[in-house]
């Protein structure tokens, strides 16, 4: 049996499974998955089995594969039994994500006559840690962070009876055997208490700031109904404006707070516990600093024992806000010592326990958009479950992009995407890159043949691969966006639309609003949006008003108000840049349309991270939106001037500066809400009727990729707008847009050019 299959409760439903039926033999994990040898009178029987293995298998399980041979073995003993684990193979097997505990475990915590009342650890082979506490396979206790704690006879005993919930459930832990939480102050001494829990609702009720170790890393909690609480997290975090994710005690609550659809409900209550980005309600208790600008909220709820114990606390808070525990431009913390020493200054105390993580791993956030659950951030819950590909690859690691990194391992017809790592430009983050690929390469066994990076030489994840000293295939960023929807969807081909924020182009120009045919090993740009200069270059790429005053100083108009207002001399500086063509290179970007159009309409002149303008853009579009719905402002007259096209080469560029500077003139006539929403439309008509034109009969596949196509206006319009010219559309769903799903795409086309070179060769 392959696929998920290890750590689920398998061998021990397998060994129910045999025994009701009466079959003799045994079920072993192995490093490729779980090995069954099975004696029976004839077929029937077997197959049989193979039917009700597949029908009834556990919650956690992912069968994958079900091959089988008869034995060469003319003996077996009488009777079932669970055999230890073969670990002379080479590894193969699939480690199961990090589950959210279930109701039976949930049933038990809170049932006073159970031994394990209150236990902060209680779990079963249906729930619980598995991706963060191993170290490597076969997944048994002793490759697992759990090892140290030797099980108590209870335990023991139900670890060993097949009837039991916890049979074989490698992390079991009681009151007795397990591990412990301990409640700390600033500096990190030890405070006695008889409950870590109620100490720290009771200071979280009086604004509080607790560092928590939870489940793959630290989260800093305080209330997130107390403004004052909220500011002085934001402070002391450094994290002056982007939005504070929140856990409500149940979903009730979350319904009180914002506007919650029935897909988005069950993504929230889904055992992978993602962080659900909704619609705030208008009028609501929680603190306004959550998010400023914006009408979204990420909320998440409970997923560890130890949330549900502190919001049954009386004196909890309902909701607090859970930012991951970390300074500003470093990895989440994981270990007590370090956690102590890097979040001394934020944390007021810190609830610890002694489980250590193996694994780091950021809570996922996502988006649900025409009823599909759309991942933004795949990191805990879904982290390491394979990708199932429609082709064979070779043994193969992709180095992913700079920004949102993540990397992928492929082999045969799957692809592990690693966790969400972060930005690599900062070392932390580079240190946490290099202990996951060596992390996930013991837990997959994959042993590269061959490196694949992004086409721009100064990436950390390229300067990585070239480091392996393997044959290096390099892909152009925009390519890799497409082969990632391609991928996911197993496409051939595609017409792609990929609205980006930054890739290097093949005239090393930074492009990022391209429009491009691509299969799995090349590409041809058929269009893109009209090159811009950046005043200032990548370093520029939060200064949306540099653009605006170089679109200003392009098309000879005034600076509007708000542009007047930055200093003269920063201002005469990006003129000088331009005049002498110095340091602007060109851009065809989308995410720095949105900059420069958030500039214009006075929005935002400087982002505080990559996204900021946009986000704050596409929250003021749906202001204007009120009621309506988005194919009837599709359909309404645009308020913005109609694109106008321009042939160089045989490249077809969308002309931009006649909309901008539009924009321009209209901003002293138009609401700004109406502005932004016309920018939406306008961008969703023009890409659109591009694509019309080059294949009229909408009959090859659609790709919409890039990071811009997170935001749920773009792909909602755009989507209406293709499937009316009979377009069938794809876009990355389970693999994020942005350049966290970059390294699947790169996996793809290195792993095709490798199978295509060796064929050439002759091999
Ligand atoms: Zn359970
Ligand atoms: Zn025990």
């Amino acid at each position: 049996m392959r696929g998920i299959v290890q750590g689920v409760g398998f061998r021990p439903f397998v060994y129910r499974l045999a025994t009701e039926m009466g079959l003799s033999g045994s079920v072993t994990n192995t490093t490729e998955g779980v090995d069954i040898r099975l004696t029976a009178q004839g077929n029937i029987p077997i197959n049989a089995f193979i039917t009700s293995l597949r029908q009834q298998a556990p919650p956690m399980a992912r069968l994958e594969s079900v091959t089988s041979r008869p034995l060469t073995e003319t003996t077996m003993a009488a009777g079932f039994k669970i055999t230890k684990s073969d670990n002379t193979l080479p590894l193969r097997g699939v480690t199961p994500p990090d589950t959210a505990v279930c109701a039976a475990c949930r049933k038990e915590l809170f049932d006073p006559a159970d031994r394990r009342f209150l236990y902060p650890f209680i779990n079963c082979t249906n729930c619980g840690p598995r991706f963060t506490i191993i170290s490597a396979i076969p997944y048994d206790r002793p490759q697992t962070s759990m090892g140290v704690f030797e099980m108590c006879g209870d335990c023991a005993a139900e670890y060993q009876n097949p009837a039991s919930r916890r049979f074989h459930a490698q992390p079991d832990a009681c009151w007795a055997c397990g591990p412990r939480l301990s409640w700390h102050d600033h500096l990190g001494h030890q405070l006695t208490t008889a409950s870590p829990i109620q100490a720290a609702a009771k200071a979280l009720a009086r604004g509080k700031i607790v560092a928590i170790r939870g489940l793959g890393g630290f989260h800093l909690a305080v209330n997130a109904a107390d403004e004052e609480a909220v500011r002085r997290l934001r402070r002391r975090k450094g994290r002056s404006v982007k939005a504070l994710a929140i856990m409500a005690a149940d979903i009730d609550l979350v319904s009180r707070f914002c506007h919650l659809s029935a897909p988005e409900a069950q993504a929230l209550e889904g055992p992978e516990r993602p962080i659900v980005l909704l619609q705030r309600h208008e009028s609501e208790s929680l603190a306004a600093s959550l998010s400023p600008n914006l009408n979204e909220l990420g909320v998440m709820l409970p997923y560890t024992p130890l949330h549900y114990l502190l919001f049954a606390a009386s004196t909890c808070p309902a909701a607090l806000v859970m930012t991951s525990g970390n300074p500003s431009a470093e990895p989440i913390c994981t270990a007590n010592n370090e956690a102590v020493s890097r979040l001394k200054g934020i944390a007021d105390f810190f609830i610890l326990h002694n489980r250590e993580i193996i694994a780091r791993a950021d809570d996922s956030v996502l988006r649900v958009i025409s009823g599909r659950q759309i991942l933004l951030r795949r990191a805990r819950g879904y982290v390491p479950s394979p990708l199932a590909l429609r082709l064979d690859l070779p043994p193969l690691i992709a180095c992913g992009a700079e920004l949102k990194n993540t990397f992928c391992l492929a082999q045969g017809r799957q692809a592990v995407l690693s966790q969400h790592i972060g930005d690599l430009i900062h070392p932390g983050y580079l240190d946490f890159f290099n202990d996951s690929v060596h992390h996930l390469r013991q837990l997959t066994g994959i042993k590269p043949l061959l490196a694949v990076c992004d086409e721009h030489p100064d990436y950390q994840s390229s300067a990585y691969a070239r480091k392996l000293r393997l044959p290096l295939f390099t892909v152009q960023h925009h390519h890799a966006h497409a082969a990632a929807v391609m991928a996911e969807h197993g496409l051939k081909s595609g017409l792609a639309i990929i609205l980006d924020g930054a890739g290097l182009g093949a005239d090393k120009a930074v492009w990022g609003g391209e429009i491009i045919m691509a299969d799995h090993l090349k590409y041809q740009r058929l269009g893109h949006l009209q090159y811009l200069p950046l005043p200032g270059g990548d370093q520029a790429s939060l200064q949306g008003w540099r653009l605006a005053v170089a679109l200003c100083a392009l098309s000879g108009q005034a600076l509007p108000p708000h542009l007047q207002e930055i200093e003269e001399p920063k201002r005469q500086m990006i003129l000088a840049m331009l005049k002498a063509g110095v340091n602007c290179p060109p851009t065809s970007s989308a995410g720095r349309l949105f900059d420069a159009a958030a500039a214009i309409l006075g929005l935002r002149l400087q982002s505080e991270y990559e996204g900021h303008a946009a986000m704050e853009l596409e929250a003021m579009a749906w202001r204007a939106m009120r009621g309506k719905s988005l194919a009837k402002a599709l359909a309404q007259d645009p308020i913005l001037p109609e694109a106008v096209y321009e042939k160089n080469n045989r490249v077809m560029i969308i002309k931009t500066v006649p909309m901008l500077t539009g924009m321009l003139n209209l901003s002293c006539q138009y609401e700004v809400q109406d502005l932004a929403l016309d920018f939406h439309l306008w961008l969703c008509r023009t890409l659109s009727a591009f694509a019309g034109q080059l294949n009229p009969a909408g009959d090859l596949p659609m790709i919409l990729g890039g990071g811009c196509l997170q935001n749920k206006l773009l792909r909602q319009g755009l989507t209406i707008l293709l499937k009316e010219q009979k377009f069938k559309v794809y876009s990355g769903e389970e693999v994020p847009v942005n350049d966290g799903g970059l390294a699947l795409g790169q996996a793809l086309i290195g792993g095709s050019r490798y199978v295509s070179r060796c064929a050439h060769a002759g091999h």
